[in-house]
């Protein structure tokens, strides 16, 4: 333990952001790099605790506790705290090969479960991470494995949870290719987090890094079909990596307008007109499609969640004239219920960086609580407003439906509506045509306590399996599916020989 009494002696200091006013001007990264004197008083903060829950990563009725990577932090700060540099990045890179994602976009369940946090403010572990991983990426030169073990594995998609199990395979000395549908491998890493939250550079180099210690990337390949048996016969084992990408509908009239458009849609097109920016051959950049473009727009997003606060920023971004959340449920509360104690994850309200934004530039939280939208009104054809109705949940036999209440409907006017109401599961296409089975959700089957499909030496893992969920899990899903096909490839090789 670095300094006895650090956490009586320090408050905690959260990671500095960029002024609004001249963040909202580009498309940067909203945080300001790490300050090293500023974290090692900040790692001093930890109390070193018998039992850390910060890196327990256990599950209790569904609510996490702690870093699900089991992220040995406790030990970092420590060395962090005498400047051992070094041995804190190697710390990491026992349980995490991807820092520098998790700490900048995480939600950080290790602060939420940090036994500081019951009575005093959380050790910055995020803040410390991320300090932690842009020092491995100094530290740190590509490194192919020695010996290979001749067996050849094809993970699909290249999210992380897909990076994480080629990453992890590839170590171990397989050979490691991925197919990737998009133009650019990262998932939504790349296409979906906003630039402002997660530099795309910071992306291409984890991924140039993986390619120097022979992942193979094979981009613009969308398995299905015929292409997806083809796999099945030419590699010894696959990892499906395919997210859960099926966005929820909003099934009102006017749907189809022009002007109406999924989250995922949205953002991934901002990014593909930002890199077109940037791709360093002089060539002209990519417009925004015009009936895509929030500038000068009243925008209206349907969903108050993460997703929502990334179009929000991106909206304010281009130029929107106004912003409107409209969320089905109320809001959190401020501080945590009884129900929801320490060291569980606290579901508390969070202003995030989209609504901050909100608040500086329009003067008042764009989210609407307790509201939905019933009709999204055209003219000659294109978005012109929605129509809101405000609802109550209501007990109907033990379970909780929304009702409307009579005389709350509001018309807003919108030149550009954004659903980002969640994820209902993976696409259907590749599944259907392995023959791969689905559990009552709709998430790839797999065996209890295992990665493995219904099919021989097929697995999965990542928002496909688990469900929609965060980068921290995919990481660990595709590690987790990593390791226990390489066992089970051992194995049989063992029994070959
Ligand atoms: C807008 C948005 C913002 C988010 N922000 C955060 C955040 O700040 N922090 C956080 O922790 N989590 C965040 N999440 C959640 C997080 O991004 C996901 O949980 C995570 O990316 C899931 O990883 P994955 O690898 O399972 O899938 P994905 O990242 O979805 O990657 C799946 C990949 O598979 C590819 N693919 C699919 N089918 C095929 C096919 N047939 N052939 C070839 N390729 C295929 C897709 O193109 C995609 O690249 C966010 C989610 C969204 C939508
Ligand atoms: S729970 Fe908090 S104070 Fe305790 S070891 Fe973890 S980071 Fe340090």
């Amino acid at each position: 333990m670095g300094k006895v009494t650090g956490f009586l002696e320090y408050e905690r200091q959260n990671q500095g952001h960029r002024p609004i006013r001249e963040r909202i001007k580009d498309y940067g990264e909203f945080t300001l790099p790490p300050d090293p004197d500023t974290l090692k008083i900040q790692a001093a903060r930890c109390m070193d605790c018998g039992v850390p829950f910060c890196h327990a990563g256990l599950l209790t009725e569904g609510q996490s506790i702690g870093c699900p990577l089991g992220n040995l932090i406790p030990e970092s700060n420590d060395f962090i705290y005498k400047g051992d540099i070094e041995s804190a990045c190697r710390r990491y890179r026992e349980t995490h090969p991807f820092p520098e994602f998790t700490g900048r976009v995480c939600p950080a369940l290790c602060e939420g479960s940090c036994t500081l946090g019951e009575h005093r403010d959380p050790v910055a572990v995020r803040a410390i991470e991320r300090y932690i991983a842009d020092e491995s990426g100094r530290l740190f030169a590509p490194k192919a494995p020695e010996k290979r073990t001749g067996k050849r594995i094809a993970v699909i998609g290249s999210g992380p949870s897909g990076l994480a199990a080629a990453d992890l395979l590839n170590k171990l000395g397989n050979e490691v290719t991925v197919f990737e549908r998009a133009d650019r491998a990262g998932g939504i890493l790349t296409y979906g987090i906003p630039n402002m939250k997660l530099d795309k550079s910071v992306v291409a180099a984890r991924i140039d890094f993986m390619d120097k210690e022979g992942v193979v990337f094979k981009t613009g390949a969308d398995i299905g079909g015929t292409a997806a048996i083809e796999l099945l016969k030419n590699f010894d084992a696959v990892i499906l990596c395919i997210g859960s990408r099926n966005e929820r509908a909003l099934n009102v009239t006017g749907k189809d307008l022009k002007g109406v458009h999924t989250a995922l849609n949205y953002l991934t097109t901002a990014t593909k007109v930002l890199l077109s920016k940037d791709r360093g051959d002089g060539g002209a950049a990519a417009p925004i499609p015009a009936d895509m473009n929030a500038a000068g727009k009243d925008v209206v997003i349907v969903g108050g969640g993460d997703t929502g606060t990334d179009c929000a920023a991106t909206a304010i971004r281009q130029g929107c004239k106004s912003v409107t959340q409209i969320e089905i449920m109320p809001s959190l509360p401020d501080r945590r219920a009884k129900n929801n104690p320490w060291p569980l994850w606290p579901r508390v309200k969070k202003t995030d960086y989209g609504q901050e934004e909100a608040i500086e530039l329009f003067g008042a939280d764009p989210r609407r609580y307790l509201t939905t939208v019933k009709e999204v009104i055209g003219k000659d054809g294109a978005v012109a407003g929605v129509k809101t109705v405000e609802i109550e949940w209501k007990n109907e036999n033990g379970r909780m439906v929304p009702k409307e209440k009579a005389g709350t409907e509001n018309r807003l006017p919108a030149g550009l509506v954004l659903t980002a109401m969640g994820f209902t599961g993976p696409e259907t296409g590749l599944i259907r045509d392995l023959g791969i089975e689905t559990d009552a959700r709709g998430m790839i089957k797999t065996q209890e306590g295992s990665y493995l499909t219904n099919l021989h030496r097929v697995y999965a893992a990542g928002d496909a399996r688990r469900g929609p969920s965060l980068v921290v899990w995919a990481i660990l899903e595709g590690r987790k599916a990593a390791l226990e096909c390489h066992k089970a490839l051992r194995i049989a090789l063992t029994s070959e020989s």
